[in-house]
């Protein structure tokens, strides 16, 4: 059986993998294909993918948008996107700019408690131009400012805590749109990690096409859950392990098992939504 990993990021994003260390890892792992999936971001793909023609794995493209639906936020994958896609990227580059002022305000409220951090330390230190809260964790433990990352979450950045910044999303709808227009295949992620599954007979009336079942942080009942909704929602099934390189230890590449056929399926459905695209 062959296996493949639909969930990753690299240093586009919050991840610490390059494009090529991505392919050396999954060749390492044995995987048949990956997918890159960067917040808010699609700039790795082109190098991504020429890295994998070179190791002989298959590329697939992707992003992982965030968005929020009725409350909740909502992690939407976008998988076989044209990443040229005019929309698209300047989508991209409107969530790059909320993301980047998010950080601004980020660190204006770490200096009034006194915590003399800067924002182009933390620019620096994600040199992308996705930078998220992650960054302002490393950031803060580079400087000295924080024992852990653990700790920067904790004691400043975690939702409602002194230094959070609530950030702007799309609804989760226009997310589908987003990469169904620019020929992809969207799949709401992790599921069981925010707790969403209320929202699921929604998005798929929107048009959502398929869920991530299988995930590290997805326990197996979790697994068979999703499963048996994507069957009942006819829906595709997609898994990858989220893996952020070395940022949280040990790299995950390849330690969730997700079967070759997921991946068949998923691109025929992305084969149908561009056939249907050409139509209009
Ligand atoms: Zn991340
Ligand atoms: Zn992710």
């Amino acid at each position: 059986m062959t296996f493949v990993d639909l969930h990753l990021h690299s240093r586009f994003s919050d991840g610490t993998y390059g494009p090529e260390d991505l392919a050396e890892q999954a060749r390492r792992c044995e995987l048949a294909a990956i997918a890159l999936t960067d917040h808010d971001s699609v700039e790795g793909c082109p190098e991504t993918a020429r890295a994998c023609a070179a190791a002989g794995i298959e590329f697939i493209t992707g992003t992982e948008l965030t968005s929020e639906q009725d409350g909740n936020e909502l992690h939407i994958l976008g998988y076989c996107i044209d990443t040229q896609n005019p929309r698209l990227l300047t989508q991209i580059a409107r969530f790059q700019a909320v993301r980047q002022n998010r950080i601004r305000e980020m660190v204006t409220r770490l200096n009034q408690l006194n915590i003399p951090l800067s924002a182009e330390a933390v620019f620096a230190l994600a040199n992308c131009r996705a930078p998220g809260r992650p960054h302002v964790a490393r950031a803060l433990v580079a400087a000295g400012l924080c024992a852990s990352l653990d700790e920067a979450f904790e004691r400043f950045l975690k939702k409602n805590r002194p230094a959070w910044v609530p950030k702007f999303k799309m609804s989760g709808a226009e997310a589908l749109d987003l990469i169904h227009q620019a020929g992809g295949v969207a799949v709401l992620a992790h599921p069981g990690l925010n707790r969403t599954d209320e929202v699921i007979p929604g998005m798929v009336e929107a048009g959502m096409d398929g869920i991530e079942c299988f995930h590290t942080k997805h326990s197996t009942a979790a697994t068979e859950r999703y499963l048996e909704l994507a069957d009942r929602f006819h829906l595709l099934v997609t898994g990858g392990s989220d893996c952020h390189g070395l940022n949280k230890g040990k790299p995950l590449i390849g330690t969730v098992k997700v079967p070759y056929q997921h991946l068949e399926k998923l691109k025929a459905r992305a084969a149908e939504i561009r056939a249907a695209a050409s139509l209009r």
